[in-house]
Formats: C-alpha cells, sequence, structure tokens
C-alpha cells in the first residue's frame, strides 16, 4: 500500500494515453467544440476537484480500509472468509453500490443539477470520464466511506475497486468504436463506448438507462440495460439539449456555477 499513489497514477496515466491516442487515429465522432476548449474545461475540472476532495474530506479511502481492518470493524471484519473471496464480494458489491449511486444522481433533482455538469459535455471522449462536479465527487467520497467502513472492505479491495473505476471511465468515455465482433462480445461483460454513448444521449428514455461504469450486469438485473438507440451510434445526439455545444458552454466557470443556475 506504500506505493499507492504510483500504482493510481501509473494505470491512470497509462490507460488516457492510450484512449487519447486511439480517439486521435480513428475518432468516432466529430466534436462541434474544439477540442482545446472542451479539455481545457475538463481537465481544469478533475483539477479543481481533486483539490477539493483533497482539503474537505480528512481521511483517504484505503486509509480508512487499514484502520477498520486494525479496529475490527464492518462486515468482512467480522466474519472469517478467504481473502481473495472478500476481495472479489467488496470489489463487486461497491461496484453495485456505485450504479445504485448514479440511478439516485439521475432520479433526485437536487443530484441531477450536479450530475448534469457530466451529461452537459457536446461531445464525449476520455476528458469526459472525468468530468464531475467537485461537490459531486465529494458526495461520491463521503458515500464510498460509508460502505468501505460498513462493508470491512480489505485496503487492497478498495484500491482495485478505484484504479478500476478510474480506468472503465476513461474506456467507456472514449472517442473510438471498437471493432464489431469485438464490440458485440465484450458487451456481454462490460460496458463498450456504444453502450455508455446511449447513456449520455439527449432523449431521457436513452439517458435513463446503461447506468453501469464497469460491467453491464447491474444494468441488466436492476432492467436498465438498452444495447441499441433510435439512432446509429454516428448520428446520436448526446449532451444536453439546454447547453448547445459553444465555448461559452465549455468553460470551467461554466460547469462550476452550472448546479446552482
Ligand atoms: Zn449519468
Ligand atoms: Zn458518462
Amino acid at each position: 500500500m506504500n506505493n499507492e499513489l504510483y500504482w493510481r497514477l501509473g494505470f491512470f496515466i497509462s490507460i488516457l494515453a492510450i484512449m487519447m491516442l486511439l480517439e486521435g487515429l480513428k475518432p468516432a465522432r466529430q466534436s462541434l467544440v474544439a477540442a482545446k476548449h472542451r479539455w481545457f474545461a475538463n481537465f481544469g475540472l478533475v483539477f479543481i476537484s481533486s483539490v477539493i476532495a483533497r482539503l474537505t474530506v480528512p481521511i483517504g479511502l484505503t486509509a480508512l480500509a487499514i484502520y477498520n481492518t486494525e479496529q475490527g470493524f464492518g462486515l468482512f471484519n467480522l466474519i472469517q472468509l478467504p481473502l481473495w473471496l472478500t476481495i472479489l464480494l467488496s470489489v463487486l458489491i461497491l461496484d453495485i453500490l456505485i450504479y445504485w449511486q448514479h440511478r439516485l444522481f439521475h432520479q433526485v433533482p437536487m443530484l441531477w443539477r450536479l450530475h448534469k455538469v457530466h451529461h452537459a459535455d457536446s461531445h464525449i471522449d476520455a476528458s469526459t470520464g472525468l468530468r464531475f462536479h467537485p461537490f459531486e465527487i465529494v458526495l461520491s467520497i463521503l458515500i464510498k466511506l460509508i460502505a468501505v467502513t460498513a462493508l470491512g472492505a480489505p485496503a487492497i479491495a478498495v484500491l482495485i475497486f478505484e484504479i478500476a473505476l478510474n480506468g472503465f471511465a476513461l474506456f467507456n468515455h472514449a472517442n473510438i468504436r471498437l471493432p464489431k465482433k469485438l464490440e458485440q462480445v465484450l458487451r456481454f461483460v462490460v460496458i463498450t463506448q456504444q453502450l455508455h454513448r446511449i447513456h449520455h444521449s439527449q432523449r431521457p428514455d436513452e439517458t435513463n438507462s446503461n447506468f453501469g461504469f464497469s460491467v453491464i450486469w447491474w444494468d441488466k438485473l436492476f432492467a436498465s440495460y438498452k444495447p441499441y438507440a433510435s439512432e446509429t451510434d454516428a448520428t446520436l445526439k448526446v449532451g444536453l439539449s439546454q447547453y448547445p455545444a459553444s465555448k461559452k458552454n465549455a468553460s470551467v466557470l461554466t460547469l462550476l456555477l452550472m448546479p446552482f443556475k
């Protein structure tokens, strides 16, 4: 756990670089706003969100997991299961929780004000996968802190989960289209780019589907899976109609103030 930061950063930078390279080589769709404006806004927001989260949340998820294990707090510290099973169950349960958290952020108007910052992007690429309002990030961390404690999840499971969540977000927002056969096989297991773009559709019935971030199972289990949209992946209208593609709608300040307007 001493090398946590290196593991996180290593995966983050590698996956981001691979996705941006693929997007540059063969983009699936074209943006109406220059990439430099969107990237400045999206990466700027990530930076601000990270700093605010760092300053407001007093403890990291893995540090809390270590503390819980030492103190014997939480379900998996009370019942004795093999370590591999505890890790597997912890990661899966945390992932189901994130699925439901995502549905909640769509369902509750106050929370949607925060989450719409993610959906208001007029184009989708890997940078969209990181674009969340600081308040949504902080709320999400607090929910995860409670879940990690209730579960008594081991620190290694928390680290695997965080790296996977981050990696999958970069993967399924990437502006790429996988070869058809590969996509058809992959969508049995994971949320592909085409499936997540349906979640970013301007049509409410399409936005309210494919809530998962990593595996597709929860959407199938809880009846929110939508394999195809009303339009093709190339013509699908993404974003929010009230925030059309413009330089103004792709600025850090607009994104920060969006929930309060
Ligand atoms: Zn959403
Ligand atoms: Zn998204």
